[in-house]
C-alpha cells in the first residue's frame, strides 16, 4: 500500500478549496438537521461524534479506491469480509454468506433477483410468470424490484388495526409459481413485525425461498432482549426456512448512508446474486452488486463504526433506543385521541387516530404531525391505504426513535402532547382521515395541483405542505399521485442557475 507523492500542483491551475466548500455549507444550510434528534425519520443518530469522526476519517484513507476489484484492492475483500462474519454472528447464521451492498434498496433488490434467477433455473421452459408474494407493509423495494425484474407481485392485506400479517392466508398461496415470499422484521411502517417462523416454516414445506427484511430492524433486534427490551419473536437465520436476511448499516449500524448487508443461509443462492460476463473483449466482469465501479468509502466507514462499536457498544446505544421508545409509546397512550398501531417491536412507531373516543375527541395524526414541527419536532406523515381486502390501514404517522431521542425525552413528549392539545378535533385534509376519504377539500373544485407549480413553492419557502400531498394521495387513484411525484421531484431537482 503505497501513496506515491503525487506530482506538483501544475502552475496553471489551482483549487481554490474555501470558495467551493463555502457554496457546499451555504447548500447545506438548506438541509433538516442531521443530528440532534429533532427529525424523527431518515437520520439515524448514535450521539457519538466519535463515531462520525472515524467513519469520515475511514471514508477518507480508501477515497481513491475502486471497490470493482477486490484482487487488485484486497482491503476491500477484508472490510467485507468482516462486515459478513459480523452479520452471521449477530443473526445467527454460522454458515451464511453474502455482500455488503450501497442500501437497503440494493440488498432486497439483489434477493430477488438471486431468487428470480434460482427459480428459473429450476423450471427450464416454464411459460408461467414467476411472482413474489408479500404483505402489503413490505418495504416498497420489493415493488421496485419487481418492476426492475419483470416478475408479477401478490400482495397480503395485513390487520388493519395491529398491522398482523395472517400467516395463513399468506402461505396458502405459495405455489410452483413463487419465486420468493418476504416478511419483515419489523415492516417500516408500523414497526410490526411479521410472523418470520410460520412463514418461513410454509415456504419450506413449499420449496420457496423466505427472504426477512431486517433492512431497519437488522442492528436493533439482535440487542434488544439483552439492552432490557423484552423477547423478540424469532426471525433471524435460526428459523428453519429462512433462505436470506438484508439488515442496513446505514440505519441502526449507525454508519453514513451507502452500505447494507445482505447475507444468504445458502451458497446455491447467493451465487445468483452475482452477475458475470466473459463475453465482450474488455476486463472479465464479476460484479456481485448492481454497480460496477463502486466507491469503497461507505464500505469503509461501516467497517470502521461496527468495529468500533461492535456488539456491547450495540447493546449500550439499544439500551437507549429502549428507554427512547418505551417514553415514546407511553406518552401516546397517555394522549386522548390517538393511539400506537399494533403492537410495535423495536424502535418504530406509528401513531393513529383513536377512532374509540367521539370524534370531537380524535386528533387527526397528520394534523398532529404538522403541529409537532411548529413545537419543533419533525415527524413523518404516512397515507391511508385501501387494501385488497377493503379493509383500510389508516393514516398515520410515523416516528423514528434514536439512540439521541434518549435525551430529548422531555422535550419529545411535551411537544406529542402539546401538539394534540393544538389540533384535537380538527378534521384532517382529505375530511375524517377514513382511507376512503375520496373528494375531500384538497383536490377540489381546482382539480389536481400542478406538480411544477408544487416543486416551485417548495423550493420557494424551503417547505412543502405535506398534509395536502398526504390526502391527495389517499385520494387520487395510486397511478395518478405517483405519476405527479415524479413531475415535482423532476421539477425540483432542475437546476436552478444558468451554468455553474
Ligand atoms: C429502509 C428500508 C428499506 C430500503 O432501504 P434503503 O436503504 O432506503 O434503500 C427496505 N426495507 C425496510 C424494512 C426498510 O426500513
Amino acid at each position: 500500500m503505497t501513496h506515491q507523492p503525487g506530482p506538483a500542483t501544475p502552475a496553471d491551475f489551482t483549487v481554490d478549496t474555501d470558495a467551493v466548500l463555502a457554496r457546499l455549507t451555504a447548500y447545506r444550510g438548506h438541509d433538516a438537521p442531521t443530528h440532534g434528534g429533532r427529525v424523527l425519520s431518515y437520520v439515524y443518530d448514535s450521539g457519538l461524534a466519535a463515531l462520525d469522526e472515524l467513519a469520515a476519517r475511514a471514508a477518507r484513507e480508501v477515497q481513491a479506491v475502486n471497490g470493482l476489484d477486490p484482487t487488485t484492492f484486497p482491503s476491500v475483500a477484508l472490510m467485507e469480509g468482516d462486515l459478513v462474519a459480523f452479520g452471521r454472528c449477530i443473526l445467527h447464521g454460522p454458515d451464511a454468506v453474502g455482500s455488503v451492498t450501497s442500501g437497503g434498496t440494493e440488498s432486497c433488490l439483489l434477493a430477488v433477483k438471486a431468487a428470480r434467477d434460482t427459480w428459473r433455473e429450476r423450471h427450464p421452459g416454464s411459460t408461467a410468470r414467476p411472482r413474489i408474494v408479500l404483505p402489503q407493509t413490505a418495504h416498497a423495494a420489493f415493488h421496485k424490484a419487481a418492476h426492475y425484474l419483470d416478475l408479477d407481485v401478490d400482495v397480503f392485506p395485513v390487520d388493519p388495526t395491529t398491522g398482523t400479517l395472517p400467516a395463513g392466508d399468506l402461505t396458502r398461496r405459495l405455489d410452483e409459481a413463487t419465486a420468493l415470499v418476504v416478511v419483515s422484521a419489523p415492516a417500516y411502517p408500523h414497526g410490526v413485525v411479521d410472523p418470520v417462523a410460520d412463514v418461513a416454516g410454509a415456504a419450506q414445506e413449499a420449496g420457496v425461498p423466505c427472504h426477512v427484511d431486517a433492512c431497519v430492524g437488522g442492528l436493533v433486534l439482535p440487542f434488544w432482549e439483552a439492552a432490557g427490551g423484552g423477547p423478540v419473536p424469532p426471525w433471524d437465520f435460526r428459523v428453519p426456512g429462512v433462505s436470506s436476511i438484508s439488515a442496513d448499516l446505514h440505519k441502526y449500524g449507525y454508519a453514513p448512508k451507502g452500505s447494507s448487508l445482505l447475507l444468504f443461509a445458502d451458497r446455491g443462492l447467493d451465487r445468483a446474486r452475482y452477475f458475470a460476463l466473459t463475453g465482450w473483449p474488455g476486463y472479465p466482469v464479476v460484479n456481485p452488486t448492481v454497480l460496477g465501479s463502486r466507491s469503497a468509502t461507505s464500505l469503509a466507514a461501516a467497517w470502521a463504526v461496527t468495529t468500533a462499536l461492535g456488539e456491547q457498544g450495540y447493546v449500550a446505544l439499544t439500551r437507549r433506543l429502549v428507554a427512547a421508545t418505551a417514553a415514546v409509546r407511553a406518552c401516546v397512550d397517555g394522549i386522548v385521541g390517538l393511539r400506537v398501531l399494533g403492537d410495535p417491536v423495536g424502535s418504530l412507531v406509528a401513531v393513529v387516530a383513536d377512532e374509540d373516543v367521539p370524534e370531537a375527541e380524535q386528533v387527526d395524526p397528520h394534523l398532529w404531525a404538522g403541529a409537532v414541527q411548529r413545537r419543533g419536532f419533525v415527524l413523518q406523515g404516512q397515507p391511508a391505504l385501501t387494501q385488497s381486502d377493503g379493509t383500510g390501514i389508516p393514516r398515520s404517522t410515523h416516528l423514528t426513535v434514536t439512540p439521541v431521542t434518549a435525551g430529548l425525552i422531555d422535550e419529545l413528549t411535551e411537544a406529542l402532547a402539546g401538539g394534540a392539545e393544538d389540533v384535537r378535533g380538527q378534521a384532517g385534509a382529505g375530511s375524517g382521515g377514513g382511507p376512503d376519504a375520496a373528494g375531500g377539500g384538497v383536490v377540489g373544485s381546482a382539480g389536481l395541483p400542478d406538480p411544477a407549480e408544487l416543486a416551485r413553492a417548495a423550493r420557494e419557502d424551503g417547505e412543502l405542505d405535506l398534509t395536502a400531498v398526504l390526502a391527495l394521495i389517499e385520494t387520487l387513484p395510486r397511478e395518478v399521485s405517483a405519476r405527479m411525484l415524479v413531475d415535482f421531484m423532476a421539477e425540483f431537482t432542475e437546476p436552478r442557475v444558468e451554468s455553474p
